[in-house]
């Protein structure tokens, strides 16, 4: 027996299934993952509109089953909208990049109400801020790494423990992806790091992880930090993930 489960759910991917019908991958808060047929989808009169589209938050009812690879959807509506996402095609492609990375990223069931949260939050600001900040992807790739236990450690140093309050703030500082450890001007040459990192990014990321202990840097870091800061983070959690 099926039963009946209503459930907040982001839709992450559709595929047309038959001639009428489609089938879903949605991310819920309860279930993690969850592969749906909508019969019926496809047709001209179907009750589900437009509302199966990638990037749509749904509220949705699910007949499910667990264990079964595919539940049946039977209702949806729309419970949360994004404007933005659907008309600026910038947007759209940034909110594409956040659906492609929790398609491929494992979602285990326990922690799922914290990455559907966090899928949530960050499309909300795609879709509704009036300006975006910089370093938006670089924040959702650390808390992806945070969500998975595998956030850096930006405290001391990797190797002589030296704290990052101590380095010298004009050498740039180790890190490595591998060990996710900061190594500071006297270790990082010894060390296999794999990029060398200004100081105000460090700070951010330590601010980032500990808001009430670690202030943020003195002075805003400029674009080209931003920028080394994202590409680190993806960085670290690919390694990590193993993507
Ligand atoms: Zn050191």
């Amino acid at each position: 027996m099926s039963e009946p489960v209503k459930t907040q759910a982001l839709v992450l991917r559709t595929i047309p299934y038959s001639d009428t019908s489609k089938i879903a991958t949605l991310l819920t808060p309860d279930h993690g993952k969850v592969s749906v047929i909508a019969k019926g989808a496809r047709s001209r009169s179907s009750k589900y509109g437009n509302l199966l589209q990638p990037l749509a938050e749904l509220e949705v009812i699910l007949h499910f089953k667990p264990g079964r690879d595919l539940q049946n959807l039977s209702q949806a509506s729309l419970s949360g909208h994004r404007r933005l996402l659907l008309t600026d095609y910038d947007r759209m492609m940034a909110g594409f990049r956040i659906l492609d990375w929790l398609l491929k990223i494992q979602i285990p069931h326990p922690d799922a109400g914290a990455y559907f949260s966090l899928a949530v939050r960050v499309l909300s600001v795609l879709g509704s801020a009036e300006t975006l900040h910089p370093a938006l992807f670089a924040k959702f790739y650390l808390r992806l790494s945070q969500l998975n236990g595998t956030e850096p450690n930006t405290f001391e140093c990797g190797s002589c423990s030296k704290p990052f309050g101590q380095f010298d703030p004009q050498q740039p500082v180790g890190f490595s992806t591998a060990t996710g450890q900061i190594y500071c001007e006297d270790c990082r040459r010894n060390m296999k790091t794999d990029a060398a990192v200004e100081t105000p990014v460090i700070e951010l990321i330590g601010h980032w992880l500990y808001p009430g202990q670690i202030s943020p840097p003195a002075s805003e870091p400029d674009r080209l930090q931003y920028e080394s800061l994202e590409h680190l983070m993806e960085k670290h959690l690919r390694y990590h993930l193993d993507l």
